[in-house]
């Protein structure tokens, strides 16, 4: 029986609504009226508090995804585009992932991780290597890092994990630092998890992979990770230990993409609806190619038009919630779906244990790889890339390091207000990557942008304000500025 606020994994995300839904979105999909009525819905509207968007059900969201009248298609891409611009403008935030330990005792069949691969070698980072790296990242340019691992009771216990991030947040190299720890491990206890919110990570990401319980069994045939409810339920516990902000995702190809889309939906809506605060980011990764890992063999694989349909309606379901895509993806296919609704991206990434120390831009061990890296350029590339396309890349962590998680980040977010921070934010992190890590071209190109752009910040006191600071970024030598 489904119930958005039961805290029964098989309830909240229930297979007979989930199936309800996709029938009643292959019924409705050349409903022009209803199909209208639903844009109509999920506009922005302007109100006394700012722009605001009501976000969709998962039904209504599953019809968008279901029609394939080519004009309706381009009329939700183009209301993604008009939601994506009233939250987040032209901001993407960069990021890069950091792997610890590839041990793991699960056997997810889609990861060379899987304890059964014999061919990987087993790697787990000593501190000493896990400063390295994190020196390697600053060295880049990063300050947002989000943190892997497998999972291993043995080898990578929540001591070990804890240790890393007590680590990583001590390291101050040059002008670097690392101030916004997301992490990504396996489904835990509430004990845990209030370790992991002490220890002031951002983001708890965990992927669901797959909603479907029979496939989720079925591609998790051994090990902790086997059991479904353990593992669906682990945001509820993550917040009950205190951790505000946590990441969905699930990784497409796995299942059918249409019952996937209506099961992280599912998931949002309960979170809102028990937790009163929807998830902070919602992932997309697609299946890859890794040792041991053919993703021919996954049937369900879905092309690049399917994907970007998908991003674009997440993104008018849940417009307060930011939207990840990683190195898995193609320059080509990241460029598409960067103006349909996706708001932080990696650069740069290495998704191997211990790849970034004593490597060159150019170099890229592949050993211990958990997944094939698509978009192979270097931070700089990729910054400049964006810019080149008109986007701001932006290195701010400013909310939460001002104690703006959860539900009082979602409180500015949802009237918009959140664009009054983040405009001035993105230019002043931008700037102290210009002065510190970027190339000359690079750099001409960001200095030009944060001129134009910072004429953009409405509020007169405000701008004046980031003009001063940007100016001691420049030429002051100060760092850290943010509103
Ligand atoms: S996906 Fe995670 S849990 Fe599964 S084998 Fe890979 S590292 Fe282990
Ligand atoms: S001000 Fe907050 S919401 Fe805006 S970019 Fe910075 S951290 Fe993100």
């Amino acid at each position: 029986m489904y119930d958005v606020k039961s805290m029964k994994a098989e309830e909240f995300i229930n297979d007979e609504e989930i199936l309800a839904t996709l029938e009643y979105a292959e019924q409705n999909k050349n409903n022009r009226e209803l199909i209208q009525q639903i844009l109509d819905k999920a506009a922005p509207k302007k109100t006394g508090r700012g722009v605001e968007c009501s976000g969709l059900s998962h039904r209504e969201a599953s019809v968008l995804l279901a029609c394939e009248d080519p004009e309706i298609v381009e009329k939700i891409y183009e209301l993604a585009k008009e939601i994506k611009q009233a939250f987040y403008g032209d901001r993407i935030v960069m990021f890069a992932p950091l792997y610890l330990s590839n041990y793991c005792v699960n056997k997810c069949v889609y990861c060379p991780y899987h304890f059964q691969n014999k061919e990987i070698p087993r790697k787990k980072l000593t501190q000493e290597e896990v400063k390295n790296e994190v020196i390697a990242l600053q060295d880049m340019g990063h300050k947002r890092l989000a943190i892997e691992s497998g999972e291993d009771p043995v080898n990578n216990p929540i001591e070990y994990i804890l240790d890393c991030i007590k680590t990583i947040y001590s390291i101050k190299h040059k002008n670097g630092a690392i101030r916004r720890v997301n992490v990504n491990i396996a489904a835990t206890t509430v004990e845990n998890y209030k370790k992991l919110h002490d220890a002031g990570i951002g983001t708890y990401i965990l992927f669901q992979e797959t909603y479907h319980k029979e496939s989720y069994e079925k591609l998790h045939p051994a090990g902790p990770k086997h059991n479904y409810a353990y593992h669906t339920e682990a945001m509820d516990r993550a917040m009950e230990g205190g951790i505000d902000d946590v990441g969905l995702g699930v990784l497409f190809g796995l299942d059918k993409y249409k019952y996937e889309f209506a099961g992280v939906l599912m998931h949002a809506e309960h979170l809102e609806a028990v937790r009163g605060v929807g998830p902070h980011t919602i992932s997309v990764p697609r299946i890859r190619r890794a040792s041991d890992i053919d993703p021919s063999v996954f049937d369900n694989g879905i092309d690049d038009d399917t994907f970007a349909k998908i991003v674009a309606c997440i993104r008018i379901a849940v417009p307060y919630t930011g939207m990840i895509i990683s190195t898995r993806e193609s320059e080509a296919c990241r460029e598409k779906v960067l103006g349909l609704g996706v708001s932080q991206i990696s650069g740069g990434s290495r998704t191997s244990v211990g790849g970034y120390a004593g490597y060159t831009p150019d170099e890229r061990p592949h050993d211990t790889e958990q997944f094939d890296v698509s978009d192979q350029r270097s931070l700089d590339e990729v910054v400049k890339w964006l810019m080149d396309l008109g986007y701001i890349p932006s290195f701010c962590t400013a909310c939460y390091r001002e104690g703006r998680t959860g539900d009082r980040f979602m409180a500015l977010c949802k009237v918009g207000q959140i664009q009054n921070c983040c405009h001035p934010n993105a230019l002043m992190t931008l700037q102290e990557y210009l002065t510190d890590y970027a190339s000359p071209e690079t750099r001409a190109v960001g200095e030009a942008l944060i001129q134009r752009e910072i004429q953009n910040v409405p509020d007169e006191k405000r701008r004046q304000r980031a003009i001063d600071y940007l100016d001691e970024i420049k030429n002051g030598g100060k760092r850290d500025f943010r509103f």
